[in-house]
């Protein structure tokens, strides 16, 4: 159909992003009974989105095999008590469903001879309390996806990137729509639905960390302009990657046996996590790589000399992409892998845990016909760096309840909300501004000052108020004078200045929201507010942006009716504690 200078699209569910997450949201949909069914993407369904890079591993609990109290006991703990307990526990309720319906639909993982799962011990495994992860065959789980959406006759849109949402005609707390635009012939647009999910990932702020520089906060800007709630903006992921080029996989290095030496040769990490050691989660390791530096001892290398032939065989198969990268870099050669290499911390932004949509159990947002999962929410389940509830298995989970949810509310509705169509037009000025502008600056130079302001270690590893103030105000000044000049050549073009743009946007929730937490937590380390102050802080920072102005509170988290709760109100940091101990 074509309205005006718009393709129109009509749909019972809208699903923005075919990730995981959103590939589950559409099957569970169709399971319970829904038609009606578009996923939009502007990549490539099944060679898009992180999943499709995923690293082999997947921390699923299963049921009767792994000791609950100790999934769920490590998910708050290195949550830092900022989950919503009761997401973590549907989570770990549901997530082995979840591995049994991915096999179903022909996705591997790793299995002993005798047909057990072959699971590793890695990121946040101890042999005190050990965590064991399950492995798949890295890029298949995206491939099968989209083969059984498919098989399903789930249509898919590929190649259109979703830039609004749109709002029921007078009903500014009613989502009915969205409008983007196709990525080759820069056409608009629009798609009408009863029930829209965000499924668009999170915001990696195009780091040097490998095959996420498609996620770029869209999701979350576009839900914030539309009147959606933000939170746990103020935590990020800290990964980790060969300093030579953008790696992945940390959690299968690690629970292969891979440690961290610094400068003087010292494996280092005993002394920030003594249970953990070099199996520590990604924000202990990155701060304790930092305080090394900051002390003279560095730089950082991982350690391979514990790999064996089986080692790098079981990589070939669960890490194809890294293992043919080093291969080709001549760092594997020989069945033997370099037995050193130097090893960075990089800011990841929200990718599999952070800042994002704020959603109840329902994967509802404060929006009625918007729904979010995965990497597009805030992560209720994991808190700050839950890894027992995170990433790829949150994206089932959340994807799944998404779905389902989504499916009750069609049955519900008779018709469609009618758009409001001085909105659409206005948003349809919007969005091409860019390609009309014959002077201005590119996306790639806004880009970069993003990067310049949040990359340096001082801003989103060992954060500080004067630091992250004079952040926010470089923000503000690249909102005023350069975000108004971004111009676009063409389609191409203009994806990467809307990407600027977003990323330029998530920056200002990031700063604002470490700004206001004045405390440290997980990977929010203020070197001005050392301890954790649960007396206080156990609060969720939550963002809106009524009449465009950026607007934070805090909310208690209802920590009182939880299973559980920190057992002091003041505590150091342990990584400022450990590095005044030791030095
Ligand atoms: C290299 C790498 C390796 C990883 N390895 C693992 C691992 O081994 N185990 C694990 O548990 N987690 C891993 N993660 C994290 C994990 O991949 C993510 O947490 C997970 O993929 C999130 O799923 P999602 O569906 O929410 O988002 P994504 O998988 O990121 O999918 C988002 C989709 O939305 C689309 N999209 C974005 N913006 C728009 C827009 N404006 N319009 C239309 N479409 C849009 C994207 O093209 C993409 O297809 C890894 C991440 C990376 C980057």
């Amino acid at each position: 159909m074509k309205t005006g200078a718009f393709d129109t699209f009509s749909t019972d569910l809208l699903i923005i992003g075919g990730g995981a997450a959103g590939c589950f949201a559409a099957l569970k949909a169709r399971e319970a009974g829904v038609r009606n069914i578009l996923v939009v993407d502007k990549g490539h369904v099944g060679k898009s989105g992180c999943a499709t890079f995923g690293a082999g591993s997947f921390k699923g609990f299963i049921p009767g095999e792994d000791p609950y109290e100790i999934w769920f006991g490590k998910a708050v703990e290195a949550g830092c008590y900022m989950n919503d307990q009761d997401w973590t526990q549907a989570h770990l309720n549901e997530v082995y469903e979840r591995v049994k319906e991915l096999e179903s639909w022909g996705v591997e993982f790793e299995r002993n001879p005798d047909g057990s799962y072959r699971r590793i011990e890695g990121q946040g495994s101890s042999d005190l309390r050990p965590i064991k992860t399950l492995m798949f065959h890295g890029p298949q789980l995206m491939h099968q996806l989209r083969r059984t959406l498919v098989r399903r006759g789930i249509p898919i849109m590929d190649r259109v990137m979703v830039t609004h949402l749109l709002h029921a005609r007078g009903r500014p707390g009613v989502i009915s729509g969205a409008l983007g635009f196709h990525l080759e012939s820069g056409g608009q647009r629009v798609f009408l639905s009863k029930t829209t999910i965000l499924t668009s990932g999170g915001q990696s702020y195009k780091s040097p960390y490998a095959f996420h520089k498609m996620v770029t906060g869209d999701g979350h800007i576009m839900a914030l302009e539309a009147g959606a709630e933000l939170s746990n903006y103020e935590f990020t992921l800290h990964h980790l990657s060969y300093a030579g080029f953008d790696t992945t996989g940390m959690n299968v290095l690690q629970g292969l046996g891979g440690t961290f030496l610094n400068g003087l040769g010292e494996s280092f990490m005993e002394k920030y996590d003594p249970e953990h050691g070099s199996r520590a989660n990604l924000n202990t390791i990155s701060a304790a790589m930092a305080m090394e530096v900051k002390e003279g001892r560095g730089p950082i290398h991982m350690d391979f000399s514990g790999y064996t032939r089986d080692s790098l065989d079981l990589l070939k198969r669960v890490l194809p992409i890294f293992h043919r990268a080093f291969t080709r870099a001549g760092l594997i050669r020989d069945d033997r892998i370099a037995p050193r290499l130097e090893w960075m911390s990089v800011n990841s932004g929200n990718v599999g845990f952070g800042g994002g949509v704020r959603i109840n159990l329902s994967c509802e947002t404060n929006l009625e016909g918007l729904l979010a999962a995965g990497d597009a929410t805030s992560g209720p389940a994991a808190g700050v760096e839950g890894f027992c509830a995170y990433a790829i298995p949150f994206a089932t989970t959340s994807g799944a309840r998404a779905g389902l949810q989504a499916a009750a509310r069609i049955k519900r509705i008779k018709n469609h909300y009618a758009i409001g169509l001085s909105e659409l037009r206005q948003k349809g000025m919007d969005l091409s501004r860019p390609l009309l502008r014959s002077r201005g600056v590119e996306p790639d130079v806004l880009t970069l000052r993003v990067q310049e302001i949040l990359f340096p270690m001082g801003t989103y590893l060992l954060r500080h108020g004067d630091r992250l103030r004079k952040g926010t105000e470089e923000v503000a000044d690249l909102k005023a004078n350069l975000l108004p000049l971004l111009k676009a050549y063409d389609p191409h073009y203009l994806r990467m200045a809307l990407e600027a743009k977003n990323m330029l946007l998530c920056a200002e929730c990031f700063l604002k929201a470490a700004l206001a937490r004045e405390e440290s937590r997980g990977s929010h380390l203020r070197e001005d507010f050392p301890f954790s102050e649960n007396g206080h802080w156990l609060k969720w920072i939550i963002l809106r942006q009524p009449d465009e102005k950026l607007k934070l509170r805090e909310e208690p988290i209802p920590i009182h009716r939880f299973p559980l709760r920190p057992s002091v109100d003041r505590v150091k940091h342990p990584i400022i504690e450990a590095n005044e101990r030791y030095h």
